[in-house]
């Protein structure tokens, strides 16, 4: 029903979108502002339905398709998906040290690092977002490391649940959806992997994750 819905729901708002768009530059002063938050809102709605779609579409897959990743061509093409969204008061940083391949399914761990690298510049204002690389034995960590808002205790858990918000200004800035880091969680899980989370207020977030590095 969900994947139905959130398909019936793409054209319509996609439509909407298109039209609100071309009604920008014949609207009167007055009703601009107005306009502005139509359009945000309709983002928001596409958004959603997007996340949604990645979500059932997830859940109706118990087994993935793991490949052998290059380590380095997979970071510059995760670097270009963010070369427009970077500012210039933070630097994006990859370290894989000896790390030249990993196992994985491309398409849902790209989304992971989307995800993840999309948090980490929407919470941060300056400073650095770090991803860092890690062979342990028979284990792969990636470690996520921003310097920015940080999250509070309380919300540590929560966050990775659905619609879970815990910045509610910020999210709604950004056109977050609260469905993020739930997709996040569900991937890692189909890799048999973990992730866990540390922070602090201020100083900024480290989101840890596991992956079994099972290279033949
Ligand atoms: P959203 O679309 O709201 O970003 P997510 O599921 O991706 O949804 O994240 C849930 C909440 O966790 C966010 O609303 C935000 O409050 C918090 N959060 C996630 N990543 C970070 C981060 N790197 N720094 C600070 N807060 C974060």
């Amino acid at each position: 029903l969900v994947l139905n819905t959130s398909h019936e729901l793409r054209t319509p708002l996609t439509a909407m979108k298109g039209f609100l768009e071309t009604m920008e530059y014949s609207v009167s002063n007055e009703n601009a502002e107005y306009l502005q938050t139509v359009l945000r809102n309709t983002d928001r709605m596409i958004n959603i339905v997007n996340d949604l779609l990645t979500l059932s579409e997830l859940d109706h897959s118990d087994k993935i398709e793991k490949e052998k990743i290059v380590t380095a061509d997979f970071v510059v093409n995760i670097r270009n998906i963010f070369s427009a969204k970077i500012k210039e008061s933070i630097k994006l940083e990859f370290v894989t040290n000896d790390v030249q391949y990993f196992v994985a399914e491309r398409f849902s761990i790209e989304q992971v690092f989307i995800n993840l690298i999309d948090n980490a510049l929407k919470y941060t204002d300056s400073g650095k977002v770090s991803i860092t690389f890690e062979n342990e034995k028979d284990t792969l960590k990636i470690t996520f490391t921003d310097t920015g808002i940080g999250i509070p205790n309380k919300h540590l858990e929560e966050i990775f649940e659905r619609f879970f918000v815990a910045d509610k200004s910020r999210t709604k800035k950004f056109g977050g959806t609260g469905l993020g880091l739930s997709i996040v969680k569900h991937i890692v899980k189909l890799h048999d992997g973990t992730i866990n989370v540390e922070s602090e207020i201020g100083k900024g977030t480290s989101f840890i994750i596991t992956l079994p590095n099972d290279i033949e």
